[in-house]
């Protein structure tokens, strides 16, 4: 087992990933965005959140989830007691694509490997939370089905790979509200289970990146 990072040690390298983020221009999505969206949160956090890519707000305040469905996040945490500052909150791409247009294959092959890979790495998160589909299909099969599998844990590596709606989808059609707050109760759970077995998160690289298409 490799020791851990320091607290402080995973804040730098994090500031680090974060500075080569800003400058990033691997892909053409650096050419549109007003600025690069790294992540936010504790840099040793239990809980990672993972959403799809900026949107308007967050391209313009270099923040995730800082418009409407940054503002429900918010709630869904208050729900569980938590706040923005006791999670680590990213996206699979780091800057906003035209218009919101869905993440591109080739976006989320260079991205991914880059600087979200090495995010979980130094973070060690016990629990990586999808938000919708982009990103659950990091973690769980091409076939999955965010409606079928939402809020069902897959323990891997000593660690959870938790699949969520996107909050913005719930916005959208709030039937589904009921099921994103129960998912996020068990959540909460999970977590206190995977304190409880005391799980040594975690030796292993993240999964490999499975594509999308
Ligand atoms: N939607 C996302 O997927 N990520 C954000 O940061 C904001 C909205």
């Amino acid at each position: 087992m490799t020791d851990p990072l320091s607290l402080e040690e995973r804040r730098t390298s994090l500031e680090a990933i974060a500075k080569e983020i800003r400058t990033c221009k691997q892909c053409p999505l650096y050419s549109g965005r007003t600025q690069a969206v790294p992540g936010t949160g504790r840099a040793d956090a239990d809980i990672m959140f993972i959403g799809e890519g900026p949107g308007y707000h967050e391209d313009q305040q270099g923040l995730p989830f800082v418009g409407a469905s940054g503002k429900y996040l918010g709630e869904l945490l208050a729900l569980i007691g938590l706040t923005r500052n006791d999670v680590f909150i990213t996206n699979v791409i780091k800057c906003r694509p035209p218009g919101n247009r869905d993440p591109l294959p080739t976006e989320i092959d260079t991205c991914v490997p880059a600087y979200l890979n090495r995010q979980i790495e130094i973070i060690r998160p016990k629990i990586i939370a999808t938000l919708g589909r982009f990103s659950m299909a990091l973690f769980f099969p091409a076939n999955a089905r965010i409606s079928k599998i939402h809020g069902q844990p897959k323990r891997e590596g000593g660690r959870v790979y938790y699949p969520l709606f996107h909050p913005a989808a719930v916005l959208r059609n709030l039937n589904l509200r009921p099921a994103m707050e129960e998912d996020f109760r068990r959540m909460l759970t999970l977590l206190k289970e995977v304190e409880k077995a005391g799980s040594d998160v975690l030796d292993e690289p993240p999964p490999k990146q499975l594509s999308l298409f």
